[in-house]
């Protein structure tokens, strides 16, 4: 048995070309779509990410403004950034780029994102609007988990979700997406105990820690759904997930590859997001 791949390339092609339509509407009723990037790090997986939100910007006529402060940067000299964005009226959407210089905390920094601005829901208010169930921007990769699922017609009503690692980025947030969804979650971490207990015991699996190979096949049940989350780089300057995809083959049902499942989802989703916010002015 072989597991079936779920990519996301198909559906990000499909958002993006939703998002471009609507951001020319909006260009030519005289609001031009701008994302801004608050970048304060040297870490190269990161820099790869942004120049890939920047590609995808461009291509779908979004302006792109990537605040780059320097791996030197403060805490109080990210925070001015982010409360300068925010009162900007030409900017709709903020995102703030982890990893953050020592000392800065996400969560203590995206406070000062304006919550109409946070298309990637990484303000606290918005993870708890999202767990009261009310709107707000989910992080991207959180929502390009439950979307690629859906995409592919995975059910997750009634089943049984196993999620590994508890970020506020990725793994709280996509458990709430799923509990919303009928789910049955099951979130994992560090300290959980006998982890492949847990986790093969699942329907689904969604792995988000950023350790390559964590996930083998003694962690999957027979003919599960796993989605890899991590991007983890590798030597020769590409990107592995954090499932050993060559064994968890043999026993998983479907699996999302790496690169080209979460990732390009996620990216499709910021930009739908920012246009999202440019409409709601
Ligand atoms: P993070 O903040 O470092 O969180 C990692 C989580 O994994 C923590 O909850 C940690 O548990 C848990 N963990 C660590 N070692 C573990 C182990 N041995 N067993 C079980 N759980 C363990 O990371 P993140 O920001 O959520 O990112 C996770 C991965 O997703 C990274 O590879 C990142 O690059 C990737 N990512 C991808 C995208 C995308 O668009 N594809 C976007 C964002 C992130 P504790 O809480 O107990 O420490």
């Amino acid at each position: 048995m072989s597991a079936l791949s779920l990519s996301g390339r198909e559906l990000a092609a499909a958002v993006r070309t939703e998002t471009a339509a609507r951001a020319a509407e909006l260009t030519a009723a005289g609001v031009v779509p701008k994302l801004a990037v608050v970048v304060a790090t040297a870490d190269e997986s990161s820099a790869w990410y942004v120049r890939s939100i920047a590609k995808a910007a461009e291509k779908a006529a979004i302006v792109c403004e990537v605040v780059d402060l320097g791996a030197g940067a403060t805490a109080d000299a990210v925070r001015a950034a982010l409360t300068r964005l925010s009162a900007d009226d030409t900017v709709h959407g903020i995102i703030l780029q982890t990893p953050l210089p020592a000392g800065a905390a996400l969560e203590d920094l995206a406070g000062a994102i304006a919550f109409e601005k946070d298309v990637d829901g990484a303000n606290p208010l918005s993870l708890g609007r999202l767990a009261a169930g009310l709107p707000a921007f989910a992080p991207a990769t959180a929502e390009a988990v439950v979307d690629l699922l859906e995409h592919h017609g995975v059910k997750t009503a009634g089943r049984h979700v196993a999620v590994v690692g508890r970020s506020t980025v990725v793994g709280k947030p996509v458990a709430h997406l799923l509990l919303d969804r009928d789910a049955t979650v099951t979130v994992c971490h560090s300290r959980t105990s006998d982890l492949a207990a847990v986790t093969s015991a699942a329907d689904i699996l969604v792995v988000a820690v950023g350790r390559a190979g964590l996930i083998t096949a003694e962690h999957v049940g027979s003919g599960a759904v796993v989605v890899d989350v991590g991007t983890n780089p590798t030597e020769d300057g590409g990107l592995t997930g954090d499932v050993d995809a060559v064994s968890v083959a043999g026993r998983a049902g479907a699996l999302t590859p790496v690169p080209g499942g979460v990732g390009p989802v996620t990216t499709a989703l910021l930009l739908r997001h920012t246009v999202r916010a440019a409409e709601r002015r």
